[in-house]
């Protein structure tokens, strides 16, 4: 704004005040309007606005004898004018140096009197003002017409507070919102040594669509009414309750004891638990209370946010009421960045990628098969991994986006090897998800199809929990998945329920006998029993067995003794890139008992 007014010292307060009206960009409002006319009228200028200083623009509430909605600050007559107390007068802006270069002087509308008087709230924030504007210079305003300029802005400023005071209040309880709680808050924070926010969930906001969508928005406001004046009663006298969303209310407890507070929560706890009446009609509440201490708290903290969040877990996992937790608001909100950037990650170059770990047959050393494992280059937050994406994914529909780009990916990746003679076979994990889609199978064949791949190249390796999520929907798609011709595993073999009766029934070929059962080896005597009687369970049922997590020789050894058929882990190869497992198959050609200490060097890990 280099010919444009100072800046007021309150300008930051300044503007806050200014979007608490929620009058910038709103439509015409005749009581505005009606203002501006008078004051046009009354003293005879051919031009009157009610203008409203943004931090970058004037805003037009309302102006009359012009075609007109804003202009920039720095040519504003009125940002001059809200630095005053009293009236801005420019008799003639042609002979005033702050103006006489204005655009608005030297072109249309071709200002030439100005009188503004500034539109200042009960705080002392001068939010705009009730400007006249006359194309000729004119003589200035005498007293009397001041006295009336001023009597007009006293009337307008009113109807502006009237908006304020409305945009603070909730207008179904008529409770202070969360705008006024967080005003509260900030002052009540400099000044107390202990102060405690509390944010009270009354139910679910999915109940609440439910609510509404069978009773309809009148039951709710009742309810919520009703719910309101319970909560009200079981409060200190003169505590002040917000309302702060649909089915959230909070209130503030300012230096307490910790027993004391800690006794209040537990009464409000309890006596919103239950049933609670509307119109005959009984709705179960399901109360979270989250707990903020705000004096111990960084002021960084978005804490309101933070507060609901804590209420939310805590009604979401029925603890009743939950004090605020960083670290697990950080972790929360890690997970949400993640979910957020997994779409953009599915379209975009480069984000996800394959990595490829081989399987071998123990007596020979050959590789039969490359399990395919997602990695995930985020651009802020590095590598993520699948570990911690996947089953965040799994809690969305995601997981199957990402499935069936880890399938294009790994039958593209597939079909180069075959055309260059490799015959070992790939393996794809598979989420429960994936098979509650009838049409899994379906489209698994189309895309086998589409990159030329047989389906007895394919295995698809699912865990035993995912199967049990809904076995008959899991059992279908993987009997059709088989039915095409591709192999099925059974994962982590071990960790899961175990259930034979079920397992059974599933069309398996190989058992990957999980990791934390191979890891002890050889020296873990249980682990050896353990290994050996699923070996020969997995034999007797036909299928072959896969140790994972081999990271030693001697591992490996005991293996190969207990009678596993495959080897996977750390100490046969790392999971890597294609263009380097291609470097490792070229040398991998050595039987396993003797290492494969040709593996590209950053993979070898003992
Ligand atoms: P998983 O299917 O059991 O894959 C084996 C995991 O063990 C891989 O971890 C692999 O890097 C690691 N591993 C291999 N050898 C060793 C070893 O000798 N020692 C140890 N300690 N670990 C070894 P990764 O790649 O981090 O994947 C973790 C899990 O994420 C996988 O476990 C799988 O459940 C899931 N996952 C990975 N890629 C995908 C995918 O494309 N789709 C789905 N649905 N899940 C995937
Ligand atoms: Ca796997
Ligand atoms: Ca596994």
């Amino acid at each position: 704004m280099s010919n444009g007014a100072a800046l007021p010292h309150n300008e930051i307060e300044r503007l806050v005040a200014l979007r608490s009206t929620n009058l910038l960009d709103s439509p015409a409002d005749p009581a505005f309007d009606h203002i501006a006319e008078i004051a046009s009228e009354l003293f005879d200028v051919p031009i009157a606005v009610i203008s409203l200083v943004d931090k970058n623009r004037q805003w037009f509430k309302s102006i009359h004898g012009l075609d007109a909605q804003e202009t920039p600050r720095e040519y504003s007559f009125c940002a001059h004018a809200i630095l005053k107390e009293d009236v801005l007068q420019v008799k003639d802006a042609l002979l005033d140096p702050r103006f006489k270069d204005n655009p608005l002087v030297t072109g249309e509308p071709g200002i030439r009197f100005y009188a503004g008087v500034p539109l200042v709230t009960h705080e002392g924030l001068a939010l705009g003002t009730l400007c006249l504007v006359d194309t000729h210079p004119r003589a200035e305003l005498d007293s009397s017409q001041l006295r009336l300029l001023t009597k007009l802005r006293d009337m307008l400023m009113e109807r502006i507070e009237a908006l304020r005071s409305l945009s603070y209040v909730d207008p179904i309880t008529r409770l202070p919102n969360r705008s006024r709680l967080l005003e509260d808050a900030e002052a009540m924070r400099r000044e107390a040594n202990e102060l405690v926010a509390v944010s009270v969930d009354v139910f679910d906001p999915g109940y609440l669509n439910d609510l509404l969508n069978a009773l309809g928005q009148d039951h709710y406001e009742g309810l919520i009414r009703t719910i309101q004046a319970r909560l009200q009663t079981l409060l200190p006298d003169g505590t002040r309750l917000y309302c702060i969303g649909a089915t959230r209310f909070a209130f503030l407890v300012q230096n307490q004891s910790p027993a004391t507070c800690k006794g209040l929560l537990k009464k409000v706890e309890l006596g919103l638990t239950g049933l609670i009446e509307y119109n005959g009609i009984p709705i179960e509440t399901r109360p979270g209370l989250g707990i903020i201490n705000l004096n111990s708290e960084d002021e960084t903290l978005d804490w309101l946010r933070a507060l609901i969040c804590t209420a939310d877990v805590a009604r979401e996992m029925r603890t009743g009421s939950r004090y605020y937790d960083s670290v697990h608001d950080r972790a929360q909100q890690r997970a949400f960045a993640l979910l957020s950037s997994l779409p953009v990650a599915l379209h975009s170059e480069g984000q996800l990628s394959l990595f490829f770990q081989p399987r071998v047959d123990l007596k020979t050393g050959i590789c039969r098969c490359v399990e395919s494992l997602l990695r995930w280059a985020h651009p802020k937050l590095g590598a993520i991994g699948p570990t911690e994406f996947i089953p965040l994914a799994e809690k969305t529909a995601l997981i199957r986006s990402i499935s069936y780009w880890v399938i294009d990916a790994v039958l593209e990746q597939y079909a180069r090897w075959k055309a260059a003679g490799h015959t070992f076979s790939v393996s794809i994990n598979i989420s429960s998800h994936d098979l509650d889609d009838p049409h899994f199978a379906e489209r698994v064949a189309e895309k086998l199809a589409l990159h030329r791949v047989p389906p007895s190249c394919v295995e698809f390796e699912v865990t035993e929990n995912s199967l049990m999520c809904n076995f008959d929907n899991a059992r279908a798609q993987l009997d059709a998945l088989r039915h095409l011709g591709a192999s099925i595993a059974i994962d982590d073999f071990g960790t899961g329920y175990n259930n034979l009766i079920y397992l059974r029934q599933i069309p398996t070929d190989v058992i990957k006998i999980d990791q934390s059962f191979i890891r002890g080896l050889p020296g873990d005597d249980k682990d050896a029993l353990i290994v050996r009687s699923m070996v020969d369970l997995a034999h007797a049922l036909g299928y072959q067995v896969t140790a994972e997590g081999v990271e030693t020789s001697n591992v490996l050894e005991a293996v190969l003794e207990l009678g596993c058929d495959e080897g996977q882990g750390y100490h046969i190869a790392l999971p890597m890139a294609a263009n380097e497992l291609e470097t490792w198959l070229e040398h991998a050609d050595r039987h396993p008992r003797l290492g494969y200490g040709n593996s590209p060097s950053s993979f070898v890990t003992n």
